[in-house]
């Protein structure tokens, strides 16, 4: 009798459910009509010039099989194209017919995922969420933490858990990036955010690794949002964890998740 080896990437069907389950915007604000309004009207993620939403192959064959809005990307010069010609090769990079004609059923897991990746500390434990940090200067979101409300980050932490229990190689991936960011943010000597996985608002200094409660003041605004006033924090900040939201300047009322 054989034994089946445990499959090393998610299947087709997990993708399928993950979609199924983790539909929550980050936040009750329209962020691409913010961001848009600096990047000629194209909301930043949503632009092959700033982000090319890459894909694993089997969620590359659930996306085709659900829809005709995703070709693969054609690299446009040399230079791109040497730069996905690192990418693992069970990945794809593909792109949609742009934010016009998105289809909210059948976003990428980047797409539902942006501006967060899954942090992952020294351990190899899961925290929670951190930022793809060289947007910071063009992603609202970025600049605004207090936005994100807790049904996003109980699904983005879900479906990463169905990912992580299948896929070594997206954790692999991802727990490089982490390290990477600790590198990064040691040499700008800033804490990096962290929103845990219990909804509430953490920093991680990147030379000794800590973990400490923290306030959304302690990150700053950053490119076009420099000087914005804090945007209304969710309803989940000011419920669970109130502390998060000290030194916010003029914070708005809760808005509704
Ligand atoms: S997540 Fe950031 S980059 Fe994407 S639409 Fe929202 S503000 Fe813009
Ligand atoms: S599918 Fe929608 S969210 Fe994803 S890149 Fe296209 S327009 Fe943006």
């Amino acid at each position: 009798m054989t034994r089946q080896r445990p499959p090393r990437t998610a299947s087709p069907e997990i993708y399928e459910r993950i979609y199924k389950m983790f539909v929550a915007p980050v936040s009750a604000f329209d962020c691409g009509a913010k961001c848009a309004a600096h990047n000629d009207g194209v909301p930043v993620c949503c632009s092959t010039e700033a982000a090319i939403p890459i894909v694993d192959k089997h969620e590359w064959k659930l996306l085709k099989s659900r829809t005709d809005l995703w070709s693969e990307y054609k690299a446009p010069d040399k230079a791109t194209e040497k730069e996905l010609s690192d990418l693992h090769h069970d990945c794809v990079a593909i792109e949609c017919k742009g934010f016009m004609h998105c289809e909210r059923d059948n976003r990428s897991m980047s797409c539902r995922t942006f501006p967060f990746f899954p942090y992952i500390d020294r351990d190899g434990d899961f925290l929670g969420l951190s930022v793809f940090w060289t947007f910071e200067d063009r992603c609202w979101v970025q600049s605004h933490l207090q936005i994100v409300n807790l049904r996003f980050v109980d699904e983005f932490v879900t479906a990463y858990e169905s990912l992580f229990e299948v896929d070594r190689d997206e954790f692999t991936a991802n727990r490089d990036h982490s390290a990477s960011m600790r590198r990064v943010f040691a040499r700008f000597e800033r804490p990096i955010p962290l929103i845990g996985r219990d909804g509430l608002l953490y920093k991680v200094t990147p030379r000794d690794h800590k973990v400490m409660r923290a306030r959304f003041a302690e990150f700053g605004r950053w490119g076009f949002y420099e000087k914005d006033a804090a945007a209304a924090p969710a309803k989940n900040w000011t419920q669970l964890d109130p502390a998060s939201l000290t030194g916010l300047d003029a914070p708005g009322k809760a808005a509704a998740d």
